[in-house]
């Protein structure tokens, strides 16, 4: 069994909706165990400013899936939940990106561990610490938490954190 992070991110429809339904998508497959959910976040857009703002969480599991077929495994649930690939950073109903897997280094074509811009991104970066803060990112040599502080405070500015699953739908 290996523990991984992965990263949730939405702004398309009922964004709430789609994170929850992507948790839950998780938590049925029979490979994936333990799934814990960070708080989720209303994040401004990076790269392309001109779309709607993001719902951004972080979720960790254990699973005895491989990497590429965890890969797999989340193109298969941002499907379901009627993904469209427009273009490069731009609006989408739900991406699932593996920030980390164990403490693996992976460099395949069509899979980068770890996700190799998560240090610059207070979307990730600030939901990934409530869960492991103390983690040291492989490669980097530094832990979540030191790799937040040192985000320049307009990145920082750029989250805003909602509530958990449930509470965060009010809003
Ligand atoms: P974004 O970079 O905004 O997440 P996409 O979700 O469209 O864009 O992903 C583009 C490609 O990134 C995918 O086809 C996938 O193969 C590749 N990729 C490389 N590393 C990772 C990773 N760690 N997690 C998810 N996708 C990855
Ligand atoms: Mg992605």
């Amino acid at each position: 069994m290996k523990y991984a992070y992965i990263a949730l991110g939405s702004n398309i429809g009922d964004k709430a909706a789609h994170l929850r339904a992507a948790v839950a998508h998780l938590r049925a497959l029979p490979s994936v165990h333990d799934v814990q959910a960070s708080s989720i976040y209303e994040t401004v857009p990076v790269g392309y400013l001109n779309q709607d703002l993001f719902y951004n969480m972080v979720v960790a599991i254990q699973t005895t899936d491989a990497a590429d077929v965890l890969l797999g495994r989340l193109q298969e649930i941002e499907q379901l939940e009627g993904r469209k690939r427009l273009f490069k950073n731009g609006p989408r109903t739900l991406d699932l990106d593996i920030l980390l897997y164990a403490e693996e280094q992976i460099d395949l074509e069509g899979l980068t561990v770890p996700h190799p811009r998560m240090q610059e991104r207070a979307f990730v970066l600030a939901p990934l610490r409530e869960l492991a803060a103390e983690q040291i990112v492989p490669g980097l040599g530094q832990s979540v938490e030191q790799l937040y502080e040192q985000l320049p405070e307009s990145e920082r500015n750029g989250v805003r954190q909602l509530g958990g699953l449930l509470e965060a739908e009010e809003q």
